[in-house]
Formats: C-alpha cells, sequence, structure tokens
C-alpha cells in the first residue's frame, strides 16, 4: 500500500489469523506515530438541542483525510449508533463563525465532524 502522507510504499504484516481479513490503512506506521489524530469532543447548547463537535487535529495542515479513514470510520460508527433518526450529521473542515448561527437554525441535535479545532466559549 501507499502513504497518503509521507508517499512511501508500505507493507502491513499478515499472520495466518489475519491473511484473509482486509485492513483498509492508508498510512504507515512512522506517520502514524509521527502524526496521530488528536481528537477532541465539544457539545454546545442550541435553540434545540446540542451541536456535538469532533475535531481531528489541532492545528490546520493540508493531510489526506484518507489517511485518518479508520478515526474518521470510528466517529461515523459511534455518531450513527448514538443518534437518534432526526438528528444531523455534517462533515466540514473548519468550523466558523458564520456556520454556527445556521445551524442553529436545524431543529434537533447536530453531529457535526471538522477537521481542526475550534475553541468556542
Ligand atoms: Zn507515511
Amino acid at each position: 500500500m501507499k502513504c497518503y502522507l509521507c508517499g512511501k510504499t508500505f507493507f502491513e504484516r499478515r499472520y495466518i489469523q489475519t491473511l484473509f481479513k482486509v485492513k483498509v490503512v492508508f498510512r504507515c506506521k512512522s506517520c502514524e506515530k509521527k502524526y496521530p489524530a488528536y481528537v477532541t469532543e465539544q457539545a454546545i447548547p442550541k435553540n434545540s438541542g446540542l451541536i456535538y463537535i469532533t475535531s481531528l487535529f489541532k492545528e490546520e495542515n493540508n493531510f489526506n483525510l484518507l489517511a485518518y479513514n479508520q478515526e474518521i470510520k470510528k466517529w461515523f460508527l459511534k455518531t450513527i449508533n448514538s443518534m437518534n433518526k432526526d438528528d444531523t450529521i455534517i462533515w466540514v473542515d473548519e468550523v466558523s463563525d458564520v456556520l454556527i448561527p445556521y445551524l442553529d437554525l436545524i431543529d434537533n441535535d447536530i453531529y457535526l465532524l471538522s477537521k481542526t479545532l475550534k475553541y468556542f466559549s
């Protein structure tokens, strides 16, 4: 496989127990240690419900998000299992101050995945 962060080719070690299991990974072991995701969760109250914001990184970067497919998959599975059927899922690169008032117009809870962390006070 080719690492989506450094571009190097790498191989996943396989054993007889994992020989026929497919694990899709786009980040080599070196980049996994060097550039870990810093998953942060915040809950912000709004008119009707809460906005649950999950961020993948502390700082702005140009990482290919396909390299973090495991973290994103984990978030989606956790969110889908915990949300109600009328809640909303939104995925944006950055949570801006312009976006928040529009989110306030949506009924029910909102689960928002963003690339970079933004603190709200
Ligand atoms: Zn790499």
